[in-house]
């Protein structure tokens, strides 16, 4: 069994603190074991020491043409990291894909903009504005390189995407990282860093991996520093309230849960190039990584009339990925485990929450038998679907509006098909990641814009027009703004250029245009 080390302060590090397993979550095999850190102050130390003058010392353009490299290297040892993800993560071979290529994408993405940005570390948010007649004074907003450490706290569901996304946009900012992966998946996280510290690409100090429980993580954090949390919306409570947290005023971005909706307007008609997307994306965004990803459907909206025939439509299409659910290494299997006993007995739980006010009409959360795997190994549970009761679709105590279910499973609700009825279901969520309206109505889609657009990060339209090159909205692209209001922690990253700011700080220089003029680079 491989024994895992941190990266800490220019070295790989055997922890000494509590031991921690990694395992095959369809086959129970061990595969890695590791010890947690004793303290996370080496990284800190280190970090402010030489990562953060040797990061500022490349500059942008310098910076980005590293992570366009580090893309390539990654797609170099693409099929060895999507057999880790297969291993640890219990990801289909596809899902590996969707997590993997997903973060050489944000990589390459990021080394095209970067290689947009000035020479240096400064670049302007702003045009210079006169602020006076005379137009010889002016203030102009820019962005510099916080002097601090990204402290890079990451969910178990995507340990490449999750740990190379923020990654890369802190690196171009111009700011170190500490990475810490999620412990039941970081076999892929220390897979993709090592690769990446041995590259030789990376100054001394840019990236360090903390292995294991967060430890004394957030105790060491200063007013510079950056804490980049994605997680559940229960532990980016105690990031957020950390007592150094609150003390030094460290930046927080926290991207937590989500209660994503599919929203089906009134004039979705059966039969369609638009329903067989609707169908389509449903079964993706229940089935995809088994459920296990934030931007997953969990709140299904269908018109009154439309309620029969979806479901039974639905029904049959999950069936089909039920019966090959197994074994995520074999070709034939189309969904594999959740990732750990303690995601399946979580999810269960969430499950019979959500039972106390919707019917189970498909799927059975006793099954014991998979594709490929022995009776009773690994921690599977099928797909499920639910229908709420009609009563409970717009109470605002009703479970499936408070509990994330992290599995295969989504609740629908019938509604009248209004915007208005949508906005009001969906605002009873919290706050979302992305919602999916579904219409041909032009008008429709205006209004959903306005209704539903405050409580959402993303809001994906689709219509018959584009049907066709559509694509399945739980997918997060660089380019795309991603974080959600409310419950889904209020963060924003990505987004391609804007995604940086996070990292940096937003500054306005006052002072004469002519001194703006060649002291502030365009770009
Ligand atoms: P989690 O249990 O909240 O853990 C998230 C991360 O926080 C892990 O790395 C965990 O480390 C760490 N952590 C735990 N306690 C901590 C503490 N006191 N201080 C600092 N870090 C601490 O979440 P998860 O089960 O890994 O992920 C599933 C959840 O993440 C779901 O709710 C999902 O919706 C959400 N998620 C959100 C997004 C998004 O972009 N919004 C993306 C993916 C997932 P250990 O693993 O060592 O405990």
């Amino acid at each position: 069994m491989t024994t895992l080390e941190s990266f800490v302060a220019g070295s790989w590090t055997a922890g000494t603190g509590r031991s921690f397993v990694l395992e095959n979550p369809a086959t129970g095999a061990r595969l890695a074991e590791g010890k947690a850190l004793a303290s996370a102050a080496p990284a800190f130390a280190w970090a402010r020491e030489k990562g953060i003058p040797n990061v500022r010392a490349l500059g942008y353009r310098e910076r980005a043409e590293r992570l366009g490299a580090l893309a390539k290297r990654m797609f170099e040892h693409r099929e060895a990291l999507l057999d880790v993800a297969v291993e640890n993560g219990g990801n289909t071979r596809k899902d590996a894909k969707f997590d993997v290529d997903g973060a050489a994408a944000v990589l390459a993405a990021y080394a095209k903009i970067g290689a947009e940005l000035p020479e240096g570390n400064v670049r302007p948010d702003t045009e210079a504005v006169p602020l006076l007649k005379t137009g010889k004074l002016r203030a102009q907003q820019v962005f510099v390189p916080r002097c601090g450490v990204a402290v890079q706290v990451n969910a178990f569901n995507f340990p490449a995407w999750g740990m190379v996304g923020k990654f890369a946009v802190a690196f171009l900012a111009g700011m170190p990282t500490i990475a810490k992966p999620a412990t039941s998946t970081c076999l892929l996280a220390h897979r993709i860093a090592r690769l990446f510290l041995d590259s030789g690409l990376l100054p001394e100090g840019a990236l360090q991996l903390h292995l294991g429980p967060a430890g004394d993580l957030l105790d060491h954090v200063t007013g510079q520093d950056v804490i980049a949390f994605t997680g559940s919306a229960d532990t980016g409570r105690v990031v957020r309230t950390h007592a150094q947290v609150l003390e030094t005023g460290a930046r927080v971005n926290l991207e937590a849960d989500s209660l994503n909706a599919a929203i089906l307007a009134a004039d979705v008609e059966p039969g369609t190039e638009l329903y067989d997307v609707v169908l389509r994306d449903l079964v993706t965004e229940t089935t995809q990584k088994a459920g296990q990803k934030c931007t997953a459907f969990r709140r299904i909206l269908v018109p009154a009339g439309l309620v029969e025939t979806l479901q039974a439509d639905l029904c049959e299409r999950l069936s089909e990925v039920a019966e090959r659910t197994g074994d995520p290494a074999r070709d034939d299997v189309r969904m594999g485990p959740l990732t750990s006993a303690a995601q399946k007995t979580a999810a269960l739980q969430g499950l019979a929450r959500l039972e106390r006010a919707a019917a189970r009409v498909f799927g059975d959360p006793g099954r014991a038998t998979f594709v490929g795997v022995p009776e009773g190994a690994g921690h599977f549970v099928e797909p499920i679907l639910l229908r709420a009761e009609p009563a409970a679709v717009e109470d605002p105590a009703a479970p499936f509006h408070h509990t994330e279910v992290f599995g295969p499973v989504a609740t629908i609700l019938p509604y009248d098909g209004t915007v208005a009825s949508a906005a009001r279901i969906v605002a009873l969520g919290g706050g979302c990641l992305q919602s999916t309206l579904y219409t041909n109505d032009r008008a429709v889609a205006a209004e959903g814009i306005e209704r539903l657009g405050p409580y959402l990060g993303r809001l994906v339209v689709d219509d018959e027009k584009h049907a066709g090159g559509s694509i399945p909205p739980g997918g997060v692209l660089p380019l795309v703004h991603h974080g959600g209001p409310g419950r889904a922690g209020d963060g924003s990253e990505l987004g391609g250029r804007t995604g940086l700011a996070l990292y940096q700080q937003r500054l306005s220089v006052q002072a004469g245009a002519s001194l703006l003029a060649k002291t502030i680079p365009p770009g």
